[in-house]
């Protein structure tokens, strides 16, 4: 059987290697009889699993004693509320924290965050925006650091790494010390990006990354966060949330989603077998480029995001003439490409490339895309 080249922006294509593993593990996982699915999460079977995948994501993404890393559940939603509760304290119970709103998912924790406390918004990209003389559209660009609002008092300040939505992405990682912010705490949504580039987490307070993109499938949440911030959770933070409950039970607080553990551990030792994260870095690069390159070498398709911060993960892209977009959609299907179809905010075409995504997946795309143009345009 052929599989399809997967698009999808999560949940999304795995490595097909993991896949079979999966599949010749499943009746009888190493020699034991059972599925992962019906282990006890007391098990020392499964205590080998979590702490393997533990391992393996530190040794991956070189992440110190000096974090916790916690397998939760409750996805990336969960984690605009959950991670408010445990930190949002932290600076002298000011209970304040700052966001940078770069898109759908900032200005969705945004949001919810408001419920714990007093959030500010630091700077936003909803506005219109002039950059390198271009007119840039809202929600398609990221402020420069040197007009961010940032408060003293405030606890932590909320980015999201990537835009899975918009196809915004930071370059790199702003280091709060630049600010002269020393104690206030970084936090990331990295759900969209996470394990495409190495994360420096020495600037990083708390990281999270809800796992159906980059790092296995739906179900578990990972939360890296430095000890030092912890064990300072609001009153009303549900036990099975509180990050120090989390951690001094190494994720066994309540029973782990232990498949999706597991799968995220095989995808933690593939990426080690490939390469690293320095190996998928550059390949993001290249996978990316081929498609952007082609997009600014024609007028017949267009992507609004400023150049110096696209995304690398997520390239939502559309054919100048709009009415064109839907037989696209229905051809690519036909050729083998699917789940190409744009956010239903956005419209227009989505091309997610997570690491799971082959070169040969991309060149087929831009195969197709040049095809269509030349039967369309
Ligand atoms: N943050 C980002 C950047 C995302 O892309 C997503 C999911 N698309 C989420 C958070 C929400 O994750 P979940 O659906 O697992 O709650």
């Amino acid at each position: 059987m052929s599989r399809p080249w997967n698009f999808s922006a999560g949940p999304a294509a795995l490595p097909e290697v993991v896949l079979q593993e999966i599949s010749s593990e499943m009746l009888d996982w190493h020699g034991k009889g059972i599925s992962v699915m019906e282990m006890s999460h007391r098990s020392d079977e499964f205590y080998e699993i979590c702490n393997e995948a533990e391992y393996n994501l530190r040794e991956l993404l070189s992440i110190s004693e000096d974090y916790s890393v916690l397998f939760m559940q409750g996805g990336g939603i969960g984690q605009n509320a959950i991670l408010p509760m445990n930190l949002i304290a932290g600076k002298n119970n000011s209970n304040k924290a700052d966001f940078i709103i770069t898109g759908y998912w900032s200005n969705l924790s945004y949001k919810e965050a408001k419920r714990y406390g007093d959030i500010h918004i630091a700077a936003s990209n909803n506005a219109y925006s002039k950059i390198d003389n271009k007119e840039q559209k809202p929600w398609t660009w990221i402020p420069d650091e040197r007009n961010w609002n940032l408060r003293k008092d405030a606890s932590y300040l909320h980015i999201c790494s990537n835009e899975t939505i918009d196809g915004v992405e930071f370059s790199k990682i702003p280091n709060l010390s630049n600010f002269g912010l020393l104690d206030t705490t970084l936090v990331m949504d990295a759900s969209s990006n996470f394990l495409s580039v190495s994360l420096e987490m020495n600037k990083l307070g708390a990281v999270f990354a809800t796992a159906q993109k980059n790092a296995g499938s739906a179900g578990v949440t990972i939360v890296i966060v430095r000890k030092d911030l912890i064990g300072k959770a609001l009153p009303i933070c549900p036990s099975v949330f509180d990050y120090l409950n989390v951690s001094v039970n190494h994720s066994c607080y309540n029973t782990p989603p232990t498949f999706s553990i597991y799968v995220s551990g095989l995808i933690f030792k593939w990426i080690k077998k490939s390469g690293g994260i320095k190996f998928m870095e550059i390949n993001n690069k290249v996978k990316s480029s081929l498609i952007y390159d082609y997009i600014d070498s024609t007028s017949f398709y267009e992507n609004y995001v400023c150049k110096s911060v696209r995304s690398r993960m997520n390239i939502p892209f559309f054919l100048k003439n709009h009415s064109l977009n839907k037989i696209f959609l229905e051809k690519a299907k036909l050729e083998g490409l699917i789940q190409l179809k744009g956010h239903k905010s956005v419209g227009g075409i989505r091309a997610s490339l997570y690491n799971a995504m082959q070169l040969e997946g991309v060149q087929a795309l831009v195969t197709y895309m040049k095809d269509f143009e030349r039967l369309y345009g």
